[in-house]
C-alpha cells in the first residue's frame, strides 16, 4: 500500500545540492504536509514524484514505476500524481469544463460524453458547477484553484501533490480552497501538501515533514510538532 517510496533521494542544480539523502513513504489514504523555509526543497521534492524533476541518485517509486534518469515516457507516472500549482496553471483559452475534460480525453482517451459527466461530477465536488462554462480569467483565484483541483481529480489519481495552493490567493480566498482539501482528505484521498497553512496541517494531516537544506531534519504527527516545548 506504499503510493510513494523514495529512498536516498538527492538532485543538482548544477553544482547546488538541492535535495539530500531524503527518504519519505508515502502510503495509501495518508495525509502528509511537508513545511519548512523558503528554498529548503520542498517544490523540488514533489516535483520528482510526478517527474516535473528528475532526481540524479537514489530510487523513487511511484504506484510500482520506477522513476529513473533515463525515463522518457511519463505519462503514466502523472496519470498516477495528481499535481495542483501555486498558479492554477489552467489553458486560458478553455472553458473551465474543457480545462476539466482535456485530461481523461487527451491522455486517458475517454469519450467526451464520458469525460463530460466527469467534469462536471467533480465541478460539483468542488461546489462550482455553475462555473463551468465561463474562462478562468472571468474566476477568483480561488474559484480558479479549485477549478483546478477538480481538473486534477478528473484524472483519478492515486495520490495529489500540493505545492503551496494558497499563498498566491487573497487572503480571503484561502479558507475556501483549504475547505476544499480537507474535505478531499476526509474522503481518504491520499495527499501530499508543502503548505505554510499550519491550521491545515493540525487539522488534516497525519504526518508533517519538516526540510531545511534539502534534507528532512524532523518528522512526527502534527499533535507533537506543534506542542512540543
Ligand atoms: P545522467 O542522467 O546522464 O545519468 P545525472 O544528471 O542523473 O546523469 O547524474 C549522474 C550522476 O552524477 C548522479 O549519480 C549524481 O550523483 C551526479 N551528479 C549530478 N549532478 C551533480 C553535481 N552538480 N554535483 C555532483 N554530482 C552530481
Ligand atoms: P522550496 O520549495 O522549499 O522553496 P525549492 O525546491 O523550490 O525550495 O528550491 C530548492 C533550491 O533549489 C532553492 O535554493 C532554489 O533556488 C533552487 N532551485 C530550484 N529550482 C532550480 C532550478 N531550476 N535551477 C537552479 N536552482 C533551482
Amino acid at each position: 500500500n506504499k503510493v510513494i517510496e523514495a529512498t536516498n533521494v538527492s538532485k543538482w542544480y548544477g553544482a547546488f545540492r538541492a535535495l539530500a539523502d531524503v527518504n519519505l513513504t508515502v502510503r495509501k489514504g495518508e495525509r502528509i504536509v511537508i513545511c519548512g523555509p523558503s528554498g529548503s526543497g520542498k517544490s523540488t521534492l514533489i516535483r520528482c514524484f510526478n517527474r516535473l524533476e528528475a532526481h540524479q541518485q537514489g530510487e523513487i517509486v511511484v504506484n510500482g514505476i520506477r522513476l529513473h534518469n533515463k525515463m522518457r515516457d511519463v505519462t503514466e507516472v502523472r496519470k498516477n500524481v495528481g499535481m495542483v500549482f501555486q498558479h492554477f496553471n489552467l489553458f486560458p483559452h478553455m472553458t473551465v469544463l474543457m480545462n476539466c475534460m482535456a485530461g481523461p480525453m487527451w491522455t486517458k482517451g475517454v469519450s467526451e460524453p464520458d469525460a463530460r459527466k466527469t467534469a462536471l461530477k467533480f465541478l460539483e465536488r468542488v461546489r462550482i458547477p455553475e462555473q463551468a462554462n465561463k474562462f478562468p480569467i472571468q474566476l477568483s483565484g480561488g474559484q480558479q484553484q479549485r477549478v483546478a483541483i477538480a481538473r486534477s481529480l478528473c484524472m483519478e489519481p492515486e495520490v495529489m501533490l500540493f505545492d503551496e495552493p494558497t499563498s498566491a490567493l487573497d487572503p480571503e480566498m484561502v479558507s475556501e480552497v483549504l475547505e476544499t482539501m480537507t474535505s478531499l482528505a476526509r474522503d481518504g484521498m491520499t495527499m501530499v501538501c508543502v503548505t505554510h497553512e499550519m491550521g491545515f496541517a493540525r487539522a488534516v494531516a497525519d504526518r508533517v515533514i519538516f526540510m531545511d537544506r534539502g534534507q528532512i531534519v524532523e518528522e512526527g504527527n502534527p499533535h507533537d510538532f506543534f506542542t512540543r516545548p
